[in-house]
């Protein structure tokens, strides 16, 4: 599960690799079709029940929200093999009390309700969108598959929308599966705050959101698919040292990134 390898942290290195990765990630290459399949049926359905809301489409953080996302995906897309092979698109809706989330094939979800209310500045909107096209490199959802598959009786047999229905009324299954989706939390966090650093988002501003989770009450859910926010906070911050580096670095490693834009101004939302 650990795909995540850091070839080589020194300023040696980043002179003279200059156009190489910085990561070694082989995603799990499964049911990408099957996958690409689920994804456009769901994001029909979500995009249905948002324009019924009259909530589809950015209105407050149009610029902001298409400049972090192009900057992330572009360093996604650099470095990992075939990353740029998604259907890449960023869906903005203002659903009250939606968050951010991710199809496998590549659609990133984010409601503008959820940048204001928890007031995110644009690096933390980075890191969000950097989380969430994590999980979509990663292939984090064929991953799921693969284990589910592993788990229920029929086995082999399973589709994957066999497995998206098992895990629907499966509560015992989904308690067997959680700690695997908690992980999968974990290594979208880490390589998203990497994936960030590396488009010019500083690492101790992107973290914001997270230590704001851990400030906040905490919340309770009957299963834990997600890992608890003060994990997540420790996780992330045991890789502050080398995302830091990374970021002081990413002009370099990442050609062709503008620098990023002023952040006075985004302050001024906290
Ligand atoms: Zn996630």
């Amino acid at each position: 599960m650990k795909r995540l390898i850091i070839v080589a942290i020194c300023a040696s290195t980043f002179a003279a690799a200059q156009a190489d990765p910085v990561f070694d990630l082989q995603p799990n290459p499964h049911w990408r079709a099957e996958l690409r399949a689920k994804s456009e049926e769901l994001l029909a359905q979500r995009e249905a029940e948002a324009r019924k809301a009259n909530a589809f489409g950015c209105e407050r953080f149009c610029d902001m929200l298409n400049e972090s996302f192009a900057r992330v995906l572009r360093v996604a897309t650099y470095q990992v093999p075939g990353g740029a092979d998604y259907d890449w698109r960023l869906v903005v809706t203002r659903m009250p009390g939606d968050d951010a989330w991710s199809l496998a094939d590549g659609h990133v979800f984010i409601s503008e309700d959820f940048i204001q209310r928890n007031h995110l500045n644009a690096d933390e909107v980075a890191f969000v969108l950097a989380h969430e096209i994590s999980h979509v490199v990663l292939a984090h959802e064929a991953d799921m598959v693969d284990i589910v598959r592993c788990l229920v009786p029929f086995g082999v047999a399973a589709s994957v929308n066999d497995v998206y229905a098992t895990l629907d009324f499966d509560m015992g299954l989904l308690l067997s599966v959680a700690p695997m989706m908690a992980d999968m939390e974990l290594e979208a966090d880490r390589t998203g705050l990497m994936f960030a650093a590396l488009a010019g988002v500083d690492p101790d501003r992107a973290i914001g959101f997270l230590r704001e989770l851990v400030a906040a009450a905490p919340r309770d859910s009957v299963v834990a698919t997600h890992p608890e926010d003060g994990q997540r906070l420790a996780e992330a911050e045991k890789f502050l040292p080398i995302a830091r580096r990374l970021y002081a670095h990413y002009v370099t490693l990442t050609p062709d990134l503008p620098k990023w834009p002023d952040r006075a101004q985004d302050d001024l939302q906290k």
